[in-house]
């Protein structure tokens, strides 16, 4: 899901369509003040944000979600001799554009910023991304709010893709102290991870259980389903 925050209507439907066409899911915000919550909620893939806005600024805004977030953020302004200024003030953004410009562009633009932000934790499940610096993970674009030992026995699934984990493994990859853990304590938090996985997408039951053994992670042969497509405006 792309967020954009852009209070012309016109320029926003402009945007809404091209990055449809690109394949995107989008939501439009067009008031300062509904961004954050919104984002906090939602957990975009990506802000484009424009700058001028009314009730709180792009900048602001931008400074606010680096606070909590490092969701790539594309600022949007109408003024060239602005750019400099915005990367001199550091305001954490990813990359900027300047008004006009080509739709094509940003949508080369965030396809660009996606990449750079997802290229080096992207798992082999479709959709899935690991974020090891942030013991983040995210399905679909939305946050899948794990707990520290769910993201490593996440992750720790991820990398053997397809092969059986013992539980010793998986109690191995988790408590590397050698703790003495009950089987019962890897069950459960499979459990809760498997729970919190199907709350994000539906039928994206990657994580099986092998009978006496232990566990696997198997790649969906379809692409997992993405969130239901919400493209009403604030
Ligand atoms: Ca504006």
């Amino acid at each position: 899901m792309i967020l954009i925050v852009e209070d012309e209507p016109k320029l926003a439907g402009v945007l809404r369509d091209y990055l449809r066409q690109a394949g995107f899911k989008t939501f439009w915000i067009a008031n300062g003040s509904a961004v954050v919550p919104w984002a906090r909620e939602h957990a975009p893939a990506l802000i484009l944000l424009d700058l001028m806005l009314p009730e709180r600024d792009g900048l602001d805004i931008c400074r606010d979600i680096r606070t909590r977030s490092s969701v790539p953020i594309i600022m949007i302004t109408a003024r060239v001799e602005e750019i400099d200024r915005l990367q001199g003030l550091e305001s954490g953004a990813d990359d900027y554009i300047c008004k006009p410009f080509s739709p094509r562009e940003v949508v080369a633009r965030v396809r660009a910023v996606l990449r750079r932000s997802e290229g080096p934790s992207l798992s082999p499940v479709s959709g899935l991304i690991l974020d090891q610096d942030r013991y983040q993970a995210t399905l679909n674009g939305q946050d899948l709010e794990l707990t520290a030992v769910e993201f490593k026995l996440l992750q720790f699934l991820s990398v053997k893709t397809g092969k059986v984990c013992t539980r010793q493994q998986l109690m191995d990859s988790i408590y590397p102290d050698e703790r003495i853990v009950a089987d019962r304590t890897i069950d459960s938090h499979i459990k809760k991870l498997r729970r919190k996985i199907a709350f994000i997408g539906a039928g994206s039951d990657f994580i099986h259980s092998v009978y006496g053994v232990g566990y696997k992670l198997e790649p969906l042969a379809e692409p997992a389903p993405c969130p239901a497509d919400k493209e009403e405006s604030l």
